[in-house]
């Protein structure tokens, strides 16, 4: 058995006293200046001067305007959360510089996430407790599972969510073990169910989700109602993001359970690349929220299938996988959307999305026969044709028949 040594984050709510929450508050707010002046500075220095301007040049900006009467209220909160800021503000830089990421933009008070970011310096663990730098007592932290034996965090990181809920992160290292497994699933996304596996097995959306939509819904209509600037208004919002934050709770916690289960249980994952079918734009709600659900399952398919040493295969879905018999390779006619299952022409009778996820699977695993290892690169399997033109019968040549 291999094991295998990973930076882990476990996330927990707690209660701050009023003190702490000023502070929490004041901090939050300190770190979203610092992160706008600087990404101002670098704006301006690179669009008048053409000049690049480095952390350490930003970290220098940072202690001057310390120094300056107007915001000498910077020295008020600790000073790690800030540089923390900056470190942020150069990886945003760092990844639109390798053309990952758009321009950093600013963060808003209103939109953007309230959060600060702590290093062992500027926090206390000891027996069980924490407690962040400019603080009195230690955070009253709700332990909703135990944290590792002996897992002592690095990183801490407190953000306060828009439904007022207050979470601290704290990143550990901890030790995976890597037990073997064998076999391999393919994966389709789709809108009545949730997820379906080639085994046949379908996935739907976490209990209750289809009430607390209807509840959104409902909520988003009264916050439309309420004048604006009104009380009211802020209560109405404040509902509004309750009702999201339950819904996206209890969508992260099925996704969670669901993705250890698959990890566990198989060698070989593959998913398709949505990227390609978005093109083809649906403005719907349902299909808003079923792909959010989806990147996040293939955020938490990415890195548990690394820690648990298996493979993940995301292949471009170029190809007609729905109307595709997966038994003898034939096509069928364009299917309607409403219509879940048909019969090929070998007498096999398919299940729509069951028939897909096998296709699926049959094209990734002819990514890994050919040598290519793990994570094809998009175009792999395209050999050069174009991928929005889904019904292309060509397109069908060399995905073998399972
Ligand atoms: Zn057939």
């Amino acid at each position: 058995m291999v094991s295998r040594a990973v930076k882990r984050a476990f996330k927990y709510r707690f209660h701050p006293s009023d003190a702490q929450a000023a502070e929490l508050t004041r901090t939050f707010g300190c770190v979203r200046l610092v992160y706008n002046m600087a990404l101002q500075a670098r704006t301006e220095a690179w669009t008048l001067r053409q000049e690049r301007v480095t952390y350490n040049a930003t970290s220098a900006l940072l202690t001057g305007w310390k120094k300056t009467d107007g915001l000498a209220f910077l020295n008020e909160v600790s000073s790690v959360p800030l540089q923390q800021a900056l470190r942020h503000l150069q990886a945003a830089f760092t990844n639109f510089f390798a053309k990952r990421a758009k321009y950093p933009t600013f963060k808003s008070r209103k939109k953007s996430r309230r959060s600060a970011e702590y290093t062992t310096s500027a926090f206390r663990w000891r027996d069980g407790k924490l407690t962040l730098a400019k603080m009195d007592q230690p955070l009253d932290i709700v332990w909703s599972r135990p944290l590792p034996d002996s897992a002592t965090p690095s990183t801490v990181t407190v953000t306060q969510d828009a439904a007022g809920r207050w979470f601290v992160s704290l990143l550990c290292d901890d030790v995976i073990e890597q037990t073997p497994a064998s076999g391999q699933v393919g994966i389709d996304a789709g809108l009545d169910s949730l997820l379906t596996l080639s085994t046949g097995e379908k996935i739907t959306n976490p209990r209750h989700e289809r009430r607390d939509r209807e509840r959104l819904a409902r909520a988003q209509r009264d916050l439309a109602r309420k004048e604006k600037g009104s009380a009211n208004r802020a209560k109405a919002r404040l509902k509004v993001a309750r009702v999201h934050a339950r819904i996206a709770d209890r969508r992260r916690d099925h996704l969670h359970k669901l993705t250890t289960r698959l990890v566990r249980e198989t060698q070989t994952i593959v998913i398709e690349d949505l990227t390609v079918r978005n093109m083809v734009k649906n403005h719907s709600l349902a299909r808003a929220i079923s792909d959010a659900a989806w990147r996040q399952f293939r955020t938490l398919l990415e890195y548990k299938t690394d820690w648990y040493g298996r493979n993940l295969v995301v292949v471009d879905r170029w190809f007609p996988s729905s109307r595709l018999c997966s038994t003898c390779g034939a096509h069928a006619e364009r299917i309607p959307l409403n219509v879940r299952s048909w019969t090929c022409r070998c007498g096999t009778v398919h299940d729509r999305d069951v028939n897909a996820a096998r296709n699926i699977l049959a094209a990734g695993l002819a990514v890994t026969a050919c040598g290519d290892g793990v994570r094809p690169q998009r175009g792999n399997l395209r050999s050069g044709r174009p991928s929005v033109k889904q019904e292309h019968p060509r397109a069908t040549t060399g995905i073998p028949v399972l």
